[in-house]
Parts: structure tokens; C-alpha cells; sequence
């Protein structure tokens, strides 16, 4: 799940000044708790905390719960649950923690919903195409080794059972990749987090997936920036106004390799083996879920502008693509998305 860059922060703090400055007089005591995780960096904002919250003590249980996270569900870690999982050569039920399993079977709901656009068995085409733990490459594989790791891939091959709570593979080199699902699921747990220790009032983010509750230090729903999908800028694309509401990105523009003119980045469509090629460069979900905004975020990328966007809109998936054109970057948005953009 590791992933060098951060997408939305420097957009965030950009987003947050641009509200602060509506009422610059006015703005509420406002705490950041900030830190690594997942191969990036997370962020955690307390806006006007009640005064008998410990706030050192929360940010200890926050870095305990992420870290745990990151431990439990990453394929860097050889160590992780997941990982051994995936190095099992079994296909018995293993049992697993109840809530590796519970996020495993929250997946797999995804990977059914979007007919596996997004699927967690896509590890090993990940790691072939250099977007793994095994490391970068330069020039794309050979169309053999493609066909290879695609007999390794089918979320239909893997089940759970979170009464025991288990997990299970049809066959032994089936690899699960969550690195599409976990940090919205640790931005769903953060937020949790806080609102169990009475925190009404907060926004988090890991490596550019997020979540707001209640509103910003201006008093006013959090202003949160899509940002343009460029490859070494940082400029807005739209602005949304967000209360209660979780957001997340997936797009071509920041972890890729470009061989011979063409641009291979880590979205891989389980279809062809081969990373998406489509016209279509980033796409934003806003979801009450981090995890599934995060999921989804990635099949829409999967599925293109065209499939899609009418995908989106008959979910009622509140989806924004931005997508490459001759006359520059256009958007193309469900209804739902609109209703949020200022
Ligand atoms: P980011 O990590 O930049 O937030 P995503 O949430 O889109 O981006 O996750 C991308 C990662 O998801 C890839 O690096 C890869 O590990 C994994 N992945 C790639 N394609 C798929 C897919 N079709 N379904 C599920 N996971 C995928
Ligand atoms: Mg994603």
C-alpha cells in the first residue's frame, strides 16, 4: 500500500486557507495531528476540541490504530497477516484477525459490484508491471509473463468466513493487493476514531484519501480541492464544500513509467492484464465511506470515462473524471458530483 506521493495535501492546506480567508477573524482553535504511515504521510485536523479531550493521548491511539492498520494489511511488510496469507502455499481456511477478515469481505463485495474492475486479487499483474514491493521496472513485460499472472487473478477465487473469522484461496498463488482499499479504510477508522472520543469537528488524510466531519476552523463546510491531473504541478481543479463526507482520488499522473511514448501507471484493468490506456487521467469519488470512495475511485479509473461515467450514474456514485482532450483537461461528472462542486 506503500505510495511515495501524497495527491491532495498541499491541495488541502490551499483548500483550508481558502476558507479561512472568507472570515479571517473568526477562525476556531484548530489542532493538527500529522505523521507516516502506509508508505505516505497522514494528516489529522481537530477543529475547536473540547478542552477535556486529550489530545496527545488521542493522537497516541490514532498512530496505534494506523500503525496496526499498515501491520495487518500491507504487501510491503513480509510480516503482515496479509502477506502471509499470500505466501501460504494452502488453499485451507486461515485464520486471520476479525478484522482483516471483515475488511477482506468488504473488498470482495466491491470487486463484485464493479464486476471486478477493481479486484484485490490484481497483486501479482501490480508487482509485475514494477508498481509493487518488488520494485520499479522500465520497460513494459513480455505479453507471456502477462498471461502468466493473469491465471493468478479472480476475486471470485478467494472467500471468507468472519465467524471463524478465515480466509481462504481456490488456488495457492493467489496474491491480495489492498493497497486500493486500505487507506480509505484506515480514513474511515481514524474518523471513527475521533467521533468515539468526541470529536465532532475534523478532517483526515492519508496520502490523499479523506474524510470531514462537522466543519472547518472558519465554522463553514470543509472546502476541499480536486486537484488537476498534472504531472509536476499542484494547481485546483474544483473546490467542494464538505460536511460528513469522504473523498477519494485515483489517477495516472503521479506513480507511472512512460516506455516509447506511452504512459503505463498503476491502475491495472484485470480485462487485458495491462495498465489503464484510456483517455480518462484522474478520477474523484465522494462517498459517506473512505474505503469504499477509495475502491471505487479505482474501478471507475478501470472502467473510463465512458463505461464509467454511466456506471456512476446508474449507482448513484458521485464521480468526477478528469479527462485528457486536445483543447487540455476537461471534467465529466454525475449528477451527484455536481450538486457538490461550488
Ligand atoms: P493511490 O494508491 O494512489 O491512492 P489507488 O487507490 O487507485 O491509488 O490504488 C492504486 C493501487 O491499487 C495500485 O498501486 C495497486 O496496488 C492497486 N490496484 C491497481 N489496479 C487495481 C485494480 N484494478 N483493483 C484493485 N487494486 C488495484
Ligand atoms: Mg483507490
Amino acid at each position: 500500500m506503500a505510495k511515495p506521493v501524497p495527491l491532495l495535501a498541499e491541495m488541502l492546506a490551499a483548500a483550508v486557507l481558502l476558507s479561512a480567508c472568507e472570515s479571517p477573524n473568526e477562525r476556531l482553535p484548530e489542532y493538527e495531528l500529522a505523521g507516516q504511515t502506509m508508505g505516505t504521510t497522514y494528516s489529522v485536523k481537530l477543529v475547536a476540541p473540547d478542552e477535556n479531550i486529550d489530545r496527545i493521548g488521542l493522537g497516541e491511539k490514532l498512530h496505534e490504530k494506523l500503525v496496526y492498520i499498515d501491520g495487518s494489511m500491507s504487501t510491503y511488510d513480509q510480516n503482515s497477516e496479509l502477506s502471509r496469507f499470500n505466501a501460504a502455499e494452502s488453499t485451507d481456511w486461515i485464520s486471520v484477525s476479525a478484522e482483516l477478515c471483515s475488511v477482506i469481505s468488504s473488498a470482495l463485495d466491491l470487486s463484485s459490484r464493479t464486476d471486478g474492475a477493481f479486484d484485490i486479487t490484481v497483486g501479482p499483474l501490480v508487482n509485475l508491471w514494477g508498481f509493487g514491493p518488488e520494485g520499479v521496472i522500465s520497460v513494459p513485460p513480455a505479453d507471456d509473463q502477462i498471461t502468466a499472472a493473469r491465471s493468478r487473478i479472480g476475486f471470485e477465487k478467494v472467500s471468507t468466513d468472519c465467524g471463524l473469522p478465515a480466509i481462504k484461496k481456490d488456488q495457492t498463488d493467489i496474491y491480495v493487493d489492498l493497497s486500493a482499499f486500505a487507506k480509505g479504510y484506515a480514513v474511515d477508522q481514524s474518523a471513527e476514531l475521533l467521533e468515539a472520543n468526541d470529536v465532532a469537528n475534523y478532517l483526515v488524510e492519508i496520502g490523499g484519501e479523506l474524510r470531514v466531519g462537522g466543519h472547518n476552523a472558519a465554522g463553514k463546510p470543509w472546502a476541499i480541492a480536486v486537484e488537476k491531473p498534472l504531472d509536476n504541478t499542484r494547481e485546483v481543479q474544483s473546490v467542494m464544500n464538505l460536511t460528513n463526507s469522504a473523498v477519494a482520488t485515483s489517477g495516472d499522473y503521479r506513480n507511472f513509467f512512460e516506455y516509447d511514448g506511452n504512459r503505463y501507471s498503476h491502475t491495472i484493468d484485470p480485462r487485458s492484464g495491462r495498465p489503464v490506456t484510456h483517455e480518462g487521467a484522474a478520477v474523484t469519488v465522494v462517498s459517506d465511506s473512505a474505503a469504499d470512495a477509495d475502491a471505487l475511485a479505482t474501478a471507475l479509473l478501470v472502467l473510463g470515462p465512458d463505461d464509467g461515467l454511466k456506471f456512476a450514474a446508474n449507482q448513484g456514485i458521485a464521480a468526477n473524471f478528469l479527462v485528457r482532450t486536445d483543447s487540455g483537461i476537461e471534467h465529466q461528472r454525475t449528477a451527484g458530483f455536481s450538486a457538490l462542486v461550488n
